[in-house]
Order: C-alpha cells, then sequence, then structure tokens
C-alpha cells in the first residue's frame, strides 16, 4: 500500500495506459455522464422527472464489462446507441424512494426524492431507459429518451477542488473495485482525522473476507469535502448541523437510520475521483448507518461498532446483499413478496432456491434449516431474514448481515461479494 496525492498528471497516465476493449472505444469517452431525476409517488404509483444531465471528468467503471449480468435491484437503465439500437451498458440500482414507498406515510401523501444515474460519456446519440421491477420481476420503463452527447445544455462544472487521496492504490480504476470515501461533518481543519479515519475503515475492511483475498483489486480513495459544521444532523435531539451532504439520523423515524435525500452533492464531491462505490464518512461517534444498492453507503467514524457497520452497510451498496435480520425495529412493511424470488443473493423464498446458494449446502442438510448446535457454522436455509419472520430464508444462523457480533460474512454473502468484485474488475 502506497499513498499517492491524485492529480490530473496521473490521470492523463492513467487514461494514456488504458487497455480498453473495442466496444468502450467504439461508444464511450473516458469520462462520465451523469443524469440527475427526481422520483415522486406514493406507495401506489411513481413517476420519474428529468432535472438536468452532466459531464463528469473521471468514469471509474468496468471497461469490459458494460452490459450488467447480476440482474440487481429494484430498477435498472439501459443505454443504447440511437442508431444501430445495440444495447451498450446497463446496470441496476435501488433507491432511498422505494424504501419509503414501503413505510406507512406512504399510505398517505405523495413524495420527491432526488436520484442520479452514471455511466460512461456517449460518443454518439444514445436512447436512455429507465425502469422499475414488476413483482414477477419482468421491467416497466418508466422514462425513455434520446441523449445527445454535443447537447450545448449539458452542464460541464469544474469539480471542487478538494484534496483527493488514493490511500490504497493497487492500480487503474479500470480494472479496480474503486472505493471513494467522501467526508461529511469533518470541518477544514479535521481533515487529517478524516484520512485517518478512512486509513482506518480501509485497514479494517481488506481483513474481512472476500476482501482479503481479493485486495490486489481494491483502491481506496479519500476526498476531504469540507463542512461548515461537525457531525451530523440528529433531529431526537433538535440537532441541526450544517454539514457537506446533509446527513441525518432517524431517517423514516428509525433512530439509527442515517441517510441523506441529498445525493446531488454525494455525486457533485465524488466527481472529483474516480468510484465504483461511493462511501460517505460520517464524523461522528453515534451508532448508524444505511447502504442502497448502486445508490451508496453511508456511516460514522467513531461509534465502537462503526467498522463492522460500514462493512455490512457496504455489503448492501456494493454487494447488493440483503439484511439477513428480522427482529430489529425498521419502518418497512411488506418488503419481500414472498410468492416472488428476490433478487438479492443472499436471503431466499425458496420459490427459486436453485438459483441462489443451494451449491453451498451439503445435501445431507435439511432445508429448512433448524438453529441448532449442529448447524451453527454450516450453510443452510435458516427460516427469517430481510425483515420477515415467516417464509424469508437466510443462508446463516449469523452473519455480518445480520448482526455485529458475526465474526464476518457468511460463505454465501462472500460468494456474491467476489463474483461482484469479478465483473467490476474482469
Ligand atoms: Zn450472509
Amino acid at each position: 500500500m502506497r499513498t499517492v496525492i491524485f492529480g490530473i498528471i496521473s490521470y492523463l497516465l492513467f487514461a494514456a495506459c488504458s487497455n480498453a476493449q473495442t466496444d468502450f472505444d467504439k461508444y464511450f469517452e473516458n469520462q462520465s455522464m451523469r443524469v440527475d431525476l427526481i422520483l415522486g409517488g406514493n406507495k401506489h404509483m411513481q413517476s420519474v422527472y428529468l432535472l438536468e444531465i452532466k459531464q463528469e471528468p473521471f468514469w471509474g467503471g468496468s471497461i469490459n464489462n458494460l452490459v450488467d449480468e447480476l440482474g440487481y435491484g429494484e430498477y435498472h437503465f439501459t443505454i443504447r446507441n440511437k442508431e444501430s439500437d445495440e444495447l451498450i451498458y446497463s446496470r441496476g440500482f435501488c433507491t432511498l424512494f422505494e424504501e419509503w414507498r414501503t413505510t406507512e406515510e406512504a399510505k398517505s401523501i405523495n413524495k420527491a426524492f432526488y436520484q442520479t444515474v452514471t455511466f460512461p460519456y456517449p460518443k454518439e446519440e444514445v436512447i436512455f431507459t429507465l425502469n422499475e421491477r414488476r413483482k414477477d420481476g419482468s421491467y416497466n420503463a418508466l422514462l425513455t429518451m434520446v441523449i445527445n452527447p454535443d447537447d450545448t445544455n449539458i452542464r460541464k462544472e469544474k469539480v471542487p477542488d478538494y484534496e483527493v487521496v488514493k490511500l490504497v492504490d493497487n492500480g487503474e480504476p479500470a480494472n479496480m473495485v474503486d472505493l471513494t470515501f467522501i467526508a461529511e461533518g469533518y470541518q477544514l481543519d479535521e481533515m487529517d482525522k478524516f484520512k485517518a479515519d478512512v486509513k482506518r475503515m480501509a485497514d479494517y475492511i481488506l481483513s474481512m473476507e472476500p476482501y482479503k483475498s481479493q485486495q490486489h483489486k481494491i483502491n481506496f480513495w479519500a476526498v476531504c469535502s469540507p463542512s461548515i459544521d461537525s457531525e451530523a444532523d440528529n433531529p431526537r435531539r433538535d440537532k441541526w448541523v450544517n454539514t457537506a451532504v446533509n446527513s441525518s439520523f432517524n431517517t423514516f423515524y428509525i433512530d439509527r437510520y442515517l441517510e441523506t435525500g441529498d445525493v446531488i452533492s454525494i455525486r457533485d464531491i465524488a466527481a472529483c475521483a474516480p468510484y465504483d462505490h461511493i462511501c460517505v464518512l460520517v464524523n461522528s461517534d453515534k451508532y448508524g448507518g444505511g447502504g442502497i444498492y448502486n445508490h451508496f453507503s453511508i456511516g460514522t467514524s467513531d461509534h465502537p461498532s462503526a467498522r463492522e457497520v460500514m462493512l455490512h452497510e457496504i455489503g448492501h451498496g456494493f454487494g447488493g446483499l440483503a439484511d439477513e435480520y428480522y427482529t430489529s425495529d425498521v419502518a418497512y412493511q411488506n418488503f419481500f413478496d414472498l410468492n416472488v424470488e428476490p433478487w438479492q443473493p443472499n436471503i431466499t423464498t425458496l420459490v427459486n432456491f436453485d438459483s441462489k446458494w443451494k451449491h453451498l449446502v451439503d445435501p445431507s442438510t435439511p432445508i429448512p434449516t433448524p438453529v441448532s448446535k449442529k448447524y451453527e457454522d454450516v450453510s443452510g436455509v435458516f427460516e427469517g431474514g430481510g425483515y420477515v419472520e415467516k417464509g424469508v430464508y437466510r443462508p446463516a444462523v449469523n452473519c455480518r448481515m445480520k448482526t455485529n457480533e458475526a465474526e464476518g460474512f457468511c460463505p454465501a454473502c462472500q460468494a456474491a461479494l467476489t463474483k461482484m468484485i469479478e465483473f467490476v474488475t474482469d
């Protein structure tokens, strides 16, 4: 591991050394296009509106695996070349809005949330389509539009002039998992603490499987985005602070649920560095966090369980993993339909278990698997998971996606994370 200050010169070197496959070079520039959207609605309906389109300086994602093969996420977007209609990029993702739609509040009022998606900057006109996942797993188009990359109104503002540090450097962003941490609730004179906090997180994450075995494929970046005030909003204490991305505890009235709807500011800051996944580190000793697939992960710096929480949240945000717990207080109602196999790789309704971790379960292990001493340390199918006590099953008695006390990720979660690392880095 070595530390370097990232600058334009090193970026140009990356670009010059890049060994891109034909498709990427044919269709894309080595920069990002960002589409900012508003998702609005209630429990029963949703609509999508275009806010604006931006050009950003870095593309940190894969240049080989451009079309999604994993099928994760409640939403999905596709980019097609307009002239040939060829599918040239797609990804799945999740949103804070979709979680809100399962709360009690969504039965009685309409609300809107910011949402952003990024993809490599197209060279020619493309057709952008945003899909929602239907209950049966098929997709329904919510928005389709043509984007001309030469449109004069695509915003090309300079990114903020924040210090960017590559804390763990294993190679070019195109071939690595780039986990990019941005500072939240750190004042300008607290940036040495921020960098030390990110390093502590990185060292812990890289000590845990499957990241430990794959650490040569992972970069860690720190973007030193200053806040006017320290820490984060805490509504239950009537504490309100002015911070870089406006994070707050008590999301959906759950004290430990730390989130922000200000994904616009998050993306503006993260644009300072290449990234595959954005991690927001909040300068606080309070317990809390959140992680949403292909959106961002967020956690605090100084609670005694902060490292375990951040690892768990990145499991959601980067790995698309579900929560394996089912007894804690959450705001969600009927989060999973028991008649449908969920897309998350670490829970099952047994509707299509063959598509999940069946290969990890010994044929002598009963399905469902009783929670007993005999099966304590093996892969099985244990009832309870995904906030649901009955009808949703998890792969292990305990796992980092269930508790902070677990030793680490269960084998099914490790396998899913390894698959994601390979998809991003191949
Ligand atoms: Zn697990």
